[in-house]
C-alpha cells in the first residue's frame, strides 16, 4: 500500500466505532489485536496466513482470561513420514503436550500398499476417511478377524493384538486415508513392533529352529523394517478369512455411518462406544455434524479428556478451565483439538459449510453433562438465585438433552 492510499484509508475510516484508524488499516492484512479501547496494532513481523486462521487467538473475546494450556495442533504442522506408496504423520504428547490420554495418526496408503503386520502396547481405534482397506488380526486364542472397511467405518484393535492394514481400490479412489487414535498420548507410530524388524533382529539359526525350516529359507528376509510398502492386491475377502480357532467373537470393525444419528435442528450426532461396538473397550467416540451457525451445546464430560479431529468446515470453541480461565480456539479440517477432563466447552460452526468432526474419549462409554439440562433439572428458585434469569425463562428450559442447538 502506498503512503498516499494508506493515509486515504486512515482518513476514510477515522472515527470508526470499534477500531482505531491504523487498526482498521491493518485489518486488511488480517485480524488486529484490538478490541474496543484495548490492544494496539501489530508493528513487528506478521504471519497473516496463520493469524487469519486464528482470529480469536489474535483478538480474543473479552470473556477469555488466564493461562490455559494450548489445545490446538494441526496435522499440517506434523512431520510427514514418507514411504513407498504412502505416508504417516502423528499428533502425540510431543506435538500437543496437554494430550496425555490419547494420540492420533493420519495415514495414507495407495492401492495395494500395506501398513505392515505389527502390534503395539496401546489399543488402536480408527475412522476411515476416504477409500477402502482390508484389515486382519489374530488374538491370543488363535481366533481370526478379517474385514474390508470403507468411509465412515471404524476398527478397534485391543492392546497387544497383532494386525495389518492393506489399502484397496474402490470407485476410482487409489487406496485410502484414515485417522488412528491410540489410548495413550505418549504413543509413537515409529515405536510399534514390526514383523520384519523382529525377524531382522533374531539370529537366523533361531528363526530356523522356531519355524522348523532350514536357515537358507530366511536368506531373503528384509534387512530392515518395511513399515509401509507396496504388496500384491489381495483377492476376495472370503479367501482372506482364515479359520484358526474360529472368528474373533467381538468384531474389530463397526459401520459408524450406518448408525441412525441423533437428529436435532442444526445437526446430527452419532455416538459409538462399547455398548454398541463391544470390542472398543477403551475408546468411545462421537461423530458430529453441525449446520452453519449451529452449535454443539455447552457441556462437559464427567469421565475423561476429549480428543477432537476436524474433518470438514470451520469451528470455534471456548474451553472453560475453572479459576476464571477460558480460552477460545478456531479449528478447521485437519486440525486436532483437545479438551482436558471436566472442562466446560461448546463447539460452534462459524463457516459456510457443514462442520464435521470426531470426538474421542479414553472411556468404555460415552458421557456428557448438558449445562442446560442441569439447570432445567435443578430447583428453579435455586437456579434463579445464581443466574438472575427470569423465572419464566428458567421454567421454559427443555429438560431433554439436545446435543446440537440451532444457529
Ligand atoms: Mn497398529
Ligand atoms: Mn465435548
Amino acid at each position: 500500500m502506498t503512503e498516499l492510499s494508506r493515509r486515504g484509508l486512515i482518513a476514510a475510516t477515522a472515527g470508526s466505532a470499534l477500531l482505531g484508524a491504523s487498526a482498521r488499516a491493518q485489518e486488511a492484512a488480517g485480524p488486529a489485536p484490538v478490541r474496543g479501547a484495548d490492544g494496539a496494532p501489530i508493528l513487528g513481523p506478521r504471519n497473516p496466513a496463520r493469524e487469519a486462521q486464528d482470529p480469536f487467538t489474535v483478538r480474543p473475546p473479552a470473556t477469555d482470561h488466564g493461562t490455559m494450556p494450548n489445545l490446538k495442533w494441526s496435522f499440517a504442522d506434523s512431520h510427514m513420514r514418507l514411504e513407498e506408496g504412502g505416508w504417516a504423520r502423528q499428533t502425540t504428547i510431543r506435538e500437543l503436550p496437554v494430550s496425555k490420554a490419547m494420540a492420533g495418526v493420519n495415514m495414507r496408503l495407495k492401492a495395494g500398499v500395506v501398513r505392515e503386520m505389527h502390534w503395539h502396547k496401546e489399543a488402536e481405534w480408527s475412522y476411515m476417511l476416504q477409500g477402502r482397506a482390508r484389515i486382519t488380526a489374530v488374538d491370543a486364542q488363535g481366533r481370526t478377524f478379517a474385514d474390508d472397511v470403507g468411509p465412515g467405518d471404524l476398527w478397534y484393535f485391543p492392546s497387544g493384538i497383532p494386525h495389518s492394514i492393506q489399502a484397496l481400490e474402490s470407485d476410482g479412489v487409489d487406496g485410502c486415508e484414515f485417522l488412528l487414535v491410540f489410548d495413550d498420548g505418549a504413543f509413537s507410530e515409529d515405536s510399534t513392533f514390526l514383523l520384519t524388524d523382529w525377524l531382522a533382529h533374531t539370529p537366523k539359526d533361531i528363526l530356523a529352529k522356531n519355524f522348523g525350516l532350514p536357515e537358507s529359507a530366511f536368506a531373503n528376509i528384509p534387512k530392515e523394517e518395511l513399515y509401509i510398502f507396496p504388496a500384491p492386491m489381495p483377492g476376495p475377502l472370503a479367501g482372506d478369512r482364515m479359520g484358526g480357532a474360529g472368528p474373533i467373537p467381538e468384531r474389530f470393525s463397526h459401520r459408524m455411518l450406518a448408525q441412525e444419528p441423533i437428529r436435532t435442528r442444526g445437526g446430527t450426532v452419532r455416538i459409538t462406544d462399547s455398548t454398541i461396538f463391544p470390542a472398543s473397550k477403551t475408546i468411545a467416540a462421537a461423530l458430529v455434524e453441525l449446520e452453519p451457525g449451529a452449535m454443539r451445546e455447552l457441556h462437559w464430560h464427567p469421565n475423561g479428556d476429549e480428543w477432537q479431529f476436524y474433518i470438514a468446515g470451520e469451528g470455534r470453541i471456548t474451553v472453560f478451565g475453572s479459576e476464571s480461565k477460558a480460552r477460545t480456539f478456531d479449528y478447521r479440517a485437519g486440525d486436532v483439538g483437545y479438551v482436558p477432563f471436566a472442562m466446560g466447552h461448546y463447539i460452534e460452526n462459524i463457516g459456510t459449510e457443514t462442520l464435521t468432526f470426531l470426538e474421542m474419549f479414553r472411556t468404555p462409554t460415552y458421557a456428557d453433562i448438558s449445562l442446560r439440562q442441569w439447570l432445567a433439572l435443578t430447583p428453579h428458585a435455586l437456579v434463579q438465585a445464581h443466574t438472575k434469569l427470569d423465572r419464566a425463562a428458567i421454567d421454559g428450559l427443555s429438560q431433554g438433552k439436545s446435543p446440537v442447538v440451532q444457529g
